[in-house]
Protein backbone atom coordinates (compact mmCIF):
# COMPACT_ATOMS: atom_id res chain seq x y z
CA UNK A 1 0.00 0.00 0.00
CA UNK A 2 1.47 3.36 -0.78
CA UNK A 3 1.94 5.84 2.06
CA UNK A 4 -0.97 8.44 0.33
CA UNK A 5 -3.33 5.70 0.59
CA UNK A 6 -2.62 6.26 4.55
CA UNK A 7 -3.54 9.99 4.84
CA UNK A 8 -6.60 9.35 7.06
CA UNK A 9 -4.34 7.74 9.65
CA UNK A 10 -2.26 11.11 9.81
CA UNK A 11 -2.59 14.07 11.58
CA UNK A 12 -0.94 17.43 10.33
CA UNK A 13 -0.64 20.87 12.26
CA UNK A 14 0.18 23.76 10.27
CA UNK A 15 1.10 27.07 12.16
CA UNK A 16 -0.42 30.22 10.40
CA UNK A 17 -2.96 27.89 8.90
CA UNK A 18 -5.55 30.32 9.28
CA UNK A 19 -5.58 32.56 6.41
CA UNK A 20 -3.59 32.83 3.25
CA UNK A 21 -1.02 30.09 1.86
CA UNK A 22 -1.41 28.53 5.35
CA UNK A 23 -5.11 28.22 4.81
CA UNK A 24 -4.64 26.80 1.03
CA UNK A 25 -2.13 23.92 2.86
CA UNK A 26 -4.57 23.07 5.73
CA UNK A 27 -7.33 22.37 3.13
CA UNK A 28 -4.87 20.63 0.54
CA UNK A 29 -4.14 17.85 3.61
CA UNK A 30 -7.06 17.24 4.55
CA UNK A 31 -8.53 16.84 1.35
CA UNK A 32 -5.60 14.02 1.21
CA UNK A 33 -7.63 12.67 4.20
CA UNK A 34 -5.28 13.62 6.58
CA UNK A 35 -6.69 15.35 9.91
CA UNK A 36 -5.41 19.10 10.27
CA UNK A 37 -4.88 21.60 13.15
CA UNK A 38 -4.89 24.69 12.39
CA UNK A 39 -2.69 26.55 14.19
CA UNK A 40 -3.02 30.50 14.76
CA UNK A 41 -1.85 33.40 16.60
CA UNK A 42 -4.44 36.41 16.74
CA UNK A 43 -7.51 36.35 14.31
CA UNK A 44 -9.81 33.21 16.21
CA UNK A 45 -12.44 33.52 13.78
CA UNK A 46 -10.70 33.03 10.71
CA UNK A 47 -8.93 29.85 12.17
CA UNK A 48 -12.63 28.72 12.92
CA UNK A 49 -14.02 29.32 9.34
CA UNK A 50 -11.65 27.07 8.22
CA UNK A 51 -12.12 24.23 10.51
CA UNK A 52 -16.23 24.45 9.90
CA UNK A 53 -15.12 24.54 5.87
CA UNK A 54 -12.62 20.87 6.53
CA UNK A 55 -15.93 19.50 8.85
CA UNK A 56 -18.05 20.19 6.07
CA UNK A 57 -16.03 18.44 4.04
CA UNK A 58 -16.51 15.39 6.23
CA UNK A 59 -12.78 15.37 7.64
CA UNK A 60 -11.84 16.19 11.15
CA UNK A 61 -10.28 19.89 12.01
CA UNK A 62 -9.12 21.42 15.73
CA UNK A 63 -7.72 25.12 15.86
CA UNK A 64 -5.52 25.74 18.38
CA UNK A 65 -4.34 29.33 19.04
CA UNK A 66 -0.18 29.54 20.11
CA UNK A 67 2.09 32.19 19.06
CA UNK A 68 4.90 30.00 17.95
CA UNK A 69 7.52 32.52 18.95
CA UNK A 70 6.82 31.53 22.34
CA UNK A 71 8.03 28.16 23.62
CA UNK A 72 5.21 27.99 26.42
CA UNK A 73 2.66 28.61 24.15
CA UNK A 74 4.47 25.84 21.32
CA UNK A 75 4.63 23.03 23.96
CA UNK A 76 0.98 24.07 25.43
CA UNK A 77 -0.14 23.62 21.64
CA UNK A 78 1.54 20.39 21.09
CA UNK A 79 0.68 18.63 24.44
CA UNK A 80 -3.00 19.30 23.33
CA UNK A 81 -2.52 18.09 19.95
CA UNK A 82 -1.49 14.63 21.44
CA UNK A 83 -4.74 14.90 23.55
CA UNK A 84 -6.85 15.67 21.30
CA UNK A 85 -5.61 14.39 17.86
CA UNK A 86 -2.98 11.65 18.95
CA UNK A 87 0.29 13.50 18.12
CA UNK A 88 1.55 15.04 15.15
CA UNK A 89 2.86 13.22 12.30
CA UNK A 90 2.93 16.29 9.83
CA UNK A 91 4.95 19.30 10.23
CA UNK A 92 4.05 22.71 8.45
CA UNK A 93 6.07 25.54 9.47
CA UNK A 94 4.40 28.60 7.59
CA UNK A 95 3.49 31.08 10.26
CA UNK A 96 5.71 34.34 9.77
CA UNK A 97 5.73 37.86 10.55
CA UNK A 98 6.74 40.21 7.89
CA UNK A 99 8.49 43.71 9.04
CA UNK A 100 10.11 45.56 6.34
CA UNK A 101 12.20 48.97 5.93
CA UNK A 102 15.82 49.57 4.93
CA UNK A 103 18.58 48.52 7.19
CA UNK A 104 18.94 52.35 8.69
CA UNK A 105 15.22 52.53 9.77
CA UNK A 106 15.13 49.08 10.68
CA UNK A 107 14.41 48.55 14.29
CA UNK A 108 15.40 45.59 16.75
CA UNK A 109 12.26 45.15 17.50
CA UNK A 110 11.04 44.60 14.22
CA UNK A 111 14.32 41.91 13.30
CA UNK A 112 13.12 40.25 16.67
CA UNK A 113 9.74 39.81 15.70
CA UNK A 114 10.85 38.72 12.34
CA UNK A 115 13.73 36.47 13.44
CA UNK A 116 11.75 34.76 16.26
CA UNK A 117 8.09 34.26 14.28
CA UNK A 118 10.32 32.40 11.28
CA UNK A 119 13.26 30.79 12.93
CA UNK A 120 12.54 30.57 16.59
CA UNK A 121 8.71 29.21 15.77
CA UNK A 122 9.91 26.84 13.34
CA UNK A 123 12.51 25.61 15.92
CA UNK A 124 9.76 25.58 19.29
CA UNK A 125 7.40 23.47 17.11
CA UNK A 126 10.75 20.99 15.56
CA UNK A 127 11.94 20.81 19.53
CA UNK A 128 8.39 19.75 20.84
CA UNK A 129 6.65 17.89 17.57
CA UNK A 130 10.27 15.87 16.64
CA UNK A 131 10.36 13.50 19.42
CA UNK A 132 7.15 12.37 18.93
CA UNK A 133 7.98 11.62 15.34
CA UNK A 134 11.17 9.89 16.38
CA UNK A 135 8.56 7.69 18.87
CA UNK A 136 6.44 6.91 15.58
CA UNK A 137 9.18 5.77 13.56
CA UNK A 138 7.39 8.35 10.69
CA UNK A 139 7.24 12.06 9.83
CA UNK A 140 6.80 14.61 7.45
CA UNK A 141 8.26 18.53 8.46
CA UNK A 142 7.50 20.58 5.51
CA UNK A 143 9.59 24.37 6.33
CA UNK A 144 7.97 27.64 4.45
CA UNK A 145 10.99 30.23 3.39
CA UNK A 146 11.09 32.65 0.48
CA UNK A 147 12.60 33.43 -2.67
CA UNK A 148 13.97 36.22 -0.76
CA UNK A 149 16.60 33.50 1.16
CA UNK A 150 17.65 33.18 -2.37
CA UNK A 151 17.87 36.16 -4.23
CA UNK A 152 17.00 39.16 -1.44
CA UNK A 153 14.55 42.08 -1.98
CA UNK A 154 15.29 45.74 -0.88
CA UNK A 155 14.12 46.10 2.70
CA UNK A 156 14.22 42.49 3.59
CA UNK A 157 17.27 42.05 5.98
CA UNK A 158 15.58 40.37 8.44
CA UNK A 159 12.81 38.30 6.47
CA UNK A 160 15.87 37.23 4.14
CA UNK A 161 18.44 36.71 7.11
CA UNK A 162 14.81 34.22 8.77
CA UNK A 163 14.16 32.85 5.60
CA UNK A 164 17.46 31.89 4.76
CA UNK A 165 18.31 30.45 8.07
CA UNK A 166 15.54 28.11 7.39
CA UNK A 167 17.64 26.47 5.10
CA UNK A 168 20.20 25.88 7.03
CA UNK A 169 18.30 24.31 9.97
CA UNK A 170 16.14 22.27 7.63
CA UNK A 171 19.10 20.64 5.66
CA UNK A 172 21.21 19.49 9.43
CA UNK A 173 17.72 18.69 11.01
CA UNK A 174 17.18 16.36 7.99
CA UNK A 175 20.36 14.77 8.40
CA UNK A 176 19.88 14.24 11.84
CA UNK A 177 16.85 12.22 11.83
CA UNK A 178 17.10 10.91 7.94
CA UNK A 179 17.63 7.34 9.67
CA UNK A 180 14.69 7.30 11.58
CA UNK A 181 11.98 7.69 8.43
CA UNK A 182 11.22 11.89 8.66
CA UNK A 183 11.97 14.03 6.11
CA UNK A 184 12.47 17.46 5.97
CA UNK A 185 12.34 19.88 3.22
CA UNK A 186 12.12 23.44 2.43
CA UNK A 187 9.55 24.88 -0.05
CA UNK A 188 10.15 28.25 -1.48
CA UNK A 189 6.84 30.34 -2.44
CA UNK A 190 8.25 32.96 -5.24
CA UNK A 191 4.57 35.13 -5.27
CA UNK A 192 1.24 34.80 -3.96
CA UNK A 193 -1.67 37.39 -3.32
CA UNK A 194 -2.26 37.10 0.41
CA UNK A 195 -2.68 39.85 3.41
CA UNK A 196 1.31 39.53 3.60
CA UNK A 197 1.75 40.69 0.10
CA UNK A 198 -1.25 43.11 -0.22
CA UNK A 199 1.58 46.13 0.01
CA UNK A 200 2.98 45.07 -2.89
CA UNK A 201 -0.06 45.24 -4.93
CA UNK A 202 -1.81 47.84 -4.24
CA UNK A 203 -1.73 49.75 -7.21
CA UNK A 204 -1.52 48.58 -11.06
CA UNK A 205 2.56 50.18 -11.23
CA UNK A 206 3.74 47.99 -8.63
CA UNK A 207 1.51 45.03 -9.73
CA UNK A 208 3.15 45.48 -13.11
CA UNK A 209 6.86 45.54 -11.38
CA UNK A 210 6.14 42.33 -9.51
CA UNK A 211 4.73 40.60 -12.58
CA UNK A 212 7.94 41.57 -14.59
CA UNK A 213 10.05 39.68 -12.27
CA UNK A 214 7.73 36.40 -12.68
CA UNK A 215 8.87 34.26 -16.21
CA UNK A 216 5.12 32.98 -16.14
CA UNK A 217 4.00 36.24 -16.05
CA UNK A 218 1.14 35.49 -12.94
CA UNK A 219 1.14 35.48 -9.46
CA UNK A 220 0.96 31.68 -8.09
CA UNK A 221 -2.40 30.53 -7.28
CA UNK A 222 -2.25 29.11 -3.15
CA UNK A 223 -3.47 25.40 -4.17
CA UNK A 224 -0.05 25.63 -6.07
CA UNK A 225 1.89 25.99 -2.95
CA UNK A 226 -0.44 23.24 -1.52
CA UNK A 227 -0.10 20.68 -4.15
CA UNK A 228 3.75 20.45 -3.71
CA UNK A 229 3.40 20.19 0.08
CA UNK A 230 0.60 17.51 0.05
CA UNK A 231 2.88 15.54 -2.65
CA UNK A 232 6.16 16.10 -0.07
CA UNK A 233 3.85 14.79 3.05
CA UNK A 234 2.21 11.85 1.24
CA UNK A 235 4.47 10.98 -1.82
CA UNK A 236 7.71 12.43 -1.48
CA UNK A 237 9.01 9.41 0.80
CA UNK A 238 12.61 9.42 -0.26
CA UNK A 239 12.61 13.49 -0.94
CA UNK A 240 14.68 14.84 2.14
CA UNK A 241 16.84 18.23 2.51
CA UNK A 242 15.60 19.18 -0.99
CA UNK A 243 14.56 23.08 -1.26
CA UNK A 244 11.98 23.37 -3.95
CA UNK A 245 10.44 26.22 -5.50
CA UNK A 246 7.23 26.53 -6.20
CA UNK A 247 7.39 30.55 -8.63
CA UNK A 248 6.54 30.82 -12.02
CA UNK A 249 10.13 30.48 -12.87
CA UNK A 250 11.26 33.28 -10.45
CA UNK A 251 14.39 31.78 -8.97
CA UNK A 252 15.64 31.02 -12.37
P1 LIG B 1 -0.33 35.87 5.83
O1 LIG B 1 -1.42 36.05 4.84
O2 LIG B 1 0.22 37.07 6.52
O3 LIG B 1 -0.82 34.81 6.96
C1 LIG B 1 0.00 34.58 8.04
C2 LIG B 1 -0.55 33.45 8.90
O4 LIG B 1 0.42 33.15 9.90
C3 LIG B 1 -1.82 33.80 9.64
O5 LIG B 1 -2.57 32.60 9.77
C4 LIG B 1 -1.33 34.26 11.02
O6 LIG B 1 -2.28 34.03 12.06
C5 LIG B 1 -0.15 33.32 11.21
N1 LIG B 1 0.91 33.81 12.09
C6 LIG B 1 1.70 34.89 11.93
N2 LIG B 1 2.60 34.96 12.93
C7 LIG B 1 2.36 33.91 13.74
C8 LIG B 1 2.94 33.46 14.94
N3 LIG B 1 3.96 34.12 15.52
N4 LIG B 1 2.46 32.32 15.51
C9 LIG B 1 1.43 31.65 14.94
N5 LIG B 1 0.83 32.04 13.79
C10 LIG B 1 1.29 33.16 13.22
O7 LIG B 1 0.93 35.16 5.18
P2 LIG B 1 1.09 34.35 3.76
O8 LIG B 1 1.36 35.32 2.71
O9 LIG B 1 0.01 33.36 3.62
O10 LIG B 1 2.47 33.60 4.05
C11 LIG B 1 2.53 32.28 4.55
C12 LIG B 1 3.98 31.84 4.52
O11 LIG B 1 4.47 31.85 3.18
C13 LIG B 1 4.92 32.75 5.32
O12 LIG B 1 5.94 31.96 5.89
C14 LIG B 1 5.51 33.64 4.25
O13 LIG B 1 6.75 34.16 4.65
C15 LIG B 1 5.63 32.65 3.11
N6 LIG B 1 5.72 33.27 1.80
C16 LIG B 1 4.66 33.97 1.30
C17 LIG B 1 4.77 34.51 0.02
C18 LIG B 1 3.63 35.27 -0.61
O14 LIG B 1 3.77 35.69 -1.76
N7 LIG B 1 2.51 35.46 0.06
C19 LIG B 1 5.94 34.34 -0.73
C20 LIG B 1 7.00 33.63 -0.17
C21 LIG B 1 6.87 33.08 1.08
P3 LIG B 1 -3.24 35.24 12.62
O15 LIG B 1 -4.00 35.76 11.45
O16 LIG B 1 -4.12 34.57 13.65
O17 LIG B 1 -2.34 36.26 13.23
Amino acid sequence: MGESMEASKKVALVTGGSRGIGRAIVIGLAQEGAKVIVNYRSKPEAAQEVVEEIRRMGQEALSIQADVAHEDEVKAMVEEAVEKMGGVDILINNAALHRGGRIQKLSTEDWDTVIHSVLKGTFNCCRYIVPLMLEKGWGRIINISSTVALHGYPGDTAYGAAKAGLIGFSKSLAKEVAKKNITVNVVIPGFFRTDMTAPLFDTEEKIQKELMRIPMGRPGRLEEVAELVSFLAFKGSYITGAIIQVDGGMGM
